[in-house]
């Protein structure tokens, strides 16, 4: 979501006239987008806000402002412990930087903005920013009302809204007439798309509605919510031509007990229902998902029973993180709050029990041939390219020519913890 939200601004900017740089010291203008999700992504954060004291003091002219949920969270707080900073812009005002820029270069003085009633609606035109690329998001929604109690987002992102179904159309038909290949639809919860104002389309619905769209080859969504993931949904698996056969789905624990703490609406054996009716629908989906370790309350048993679900799921890939407290969360509150190396230790067991999942389920597709969307050179040198399966795995395989952009046929030689690597098949 950051990423683009970040890329809005960048097109919102480049727009009005100014350049991009990846050289610091010639920028005019840093804004550091930032993400309050875990305590750690807020540190990091800050620090690199910090490291821009030097930057302004070397050019007073610069326009520093510090944009997205931290800003949001912490709002004039910021200016207080960071007095060079110009800009505090929550996550619904960003559409608006250009204006807030030109109100400081017209020597306004520094502002503030984290209206969270802002619907930001509107799509931004892209004038050369997607040349050279094959894949990209779009928001259909944005915001959450789903209050778990161990996190921040709906108070720092706001009410949840759903971008109207004409505006997502064409702004689909836009991206593919820039030579688009692959969309995933972006929100919090895309499957809860219009269930809270119970319009149409559901989301099964646009999802029929963009897989009628000439020329979107491949259709995906991120995140769903196991509770409004419906029967219609699973069965879109099924027959939709461009909807690709992953999912991410997060369950965050196997314990009863605790997925009632953290407010999620839905039991072990319904999210266990859920992985059965998509893999009965679809054999070949990749499901990954996000587990939280040490929540306040989760005992040996609660998770023994996450280790569990993990071990008899086997997803392709799986997030797991600490428990972290967030202000102004209901879990701050919980009593029964798991120690840190206890926290940890159940990290490590997590992520080495998914490591060998993972590693297996990715030498599992060797010998296979899987349809690679090739998004440009690869990070180990430039005789290689690098793309994804329709399941969301990154390939690398030798290339004398830029395929960029292309669907090819790869065959996998080698399936790797983080990637598979393979070979060019003419077509
Ligand atoms: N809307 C998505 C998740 C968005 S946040 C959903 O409900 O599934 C992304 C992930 O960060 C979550 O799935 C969760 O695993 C993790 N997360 C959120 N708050 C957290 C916290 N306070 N501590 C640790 N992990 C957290
Ligand atoms: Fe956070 Fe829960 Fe909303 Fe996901 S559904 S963003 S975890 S409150």
């Amino acid at each position: 979501m950051n990423k683009y939200d970040s890329e809005t601004m960048c097109k919102i900017l480049l727009n009005k006239g100014y350049k991009q740089t990846t050289n610091l010291d010639k920028a005019d203008i840093i804004l550091i987008n930032t993400c309050a999700v875990r305590e750690k992504a807020e540190e990091k954060a800050l620090s690199i806000v910090g490291r821009l004291a030097d930057l302004k003091q070397k050019k007073p002219d610069l326009i520093a402002g510090v944009i997205g949920c931290v800003a949001q969270e912490r709002g004039s707080h910021l200016f207080k412990r960071f007095p060079f900073l110009d800009l505090i812009i929550g996550p619904r005002n960003i559409n608006s930087i250009d204006t807030f820029i030109s109100k400081i270069e017209d020597g306004g003085g520094r502002l503030l903005s984290t209206d969270l009633s802002d619907k930001m609606m509107s799509f931004t035109k892209n004038n050369g920013y997607l040349k050279g690329r094959a894949a990209s998001f779009l928001k259909i929604m944005e915001g959450c009302d789903n209050f778990c109690s161990y996190c921040i987002v709906p108070f720092v992102r706001g009410r949840e809204f759903s971008v109207p179904a004409r505006e997502i159309i064409t702004e689909a038909k836009n991206l593919i007439n820039h030579g688009i290949k692959e969309i995933t639809l972006i929100g919090q919860n895309v499957n809860s798309y219009n269930v809270k104002d119970r319009a149409r389309p559901t989301f099964p619905e646009l999802l029929e509605k963009l897989d009628e769209i000439q020329g979107l080859k491949r259709l995906r969504f991120v995140t769903s919510h196991p509770k409004d993931l419906s029967d219609d949904l699973i069965a879109a698996f099924g027959k939709l031509r461009s909807l690709c056969p992953h999912i991410h789905l997060p369950f965050q624990s196997g314990s009863n007990k605790i997925l009632k703490r953290m407010n999620r609406g839905y039991t072990r054996d319904d999210y266990i229902d859920l992985i059965r009716g998509l893999r009965e629908t679809r054999p070949d989906i990749a499901i990954t998902s996000d587990v939280i370790a040490g929540f306040p309350g989760e005992d040996n048993q609660d998770f023994e029973n996450t280790l569990k679900l993990v071990e008899d799921i086997r997803f392709d890939n799986l997030f797991s993180f600490k428990y972290s407290q967030r202000p102004g969360t209901r879990a701050m509150h919980l009593d029964t709050k798991v120690a840190d190396e206890e926290k940890q230790r159940r990290l490590s067991i997590l992520q080495e029990s998914q490591r060998e999942i993972t590693l297996s389920k990715n030498r599992a597709l060797e010998g296979t041939i899987q349809e690679v969307l090739v998004e440009g050179p690869a990070k180990r040198g430039y005789s290689y390219l690098e793309g994804r399966t329709l399941g969301n795995k990154v390939v690398n395989f030798p290339s004398d020519i830029n395929l960029a952009g292309r669907l090819v046929n790869v065959k996998i030689n080698n399936g790797f913890q983080n990637s598979l690597f393979g070979e060019l098949i003419q077509n």
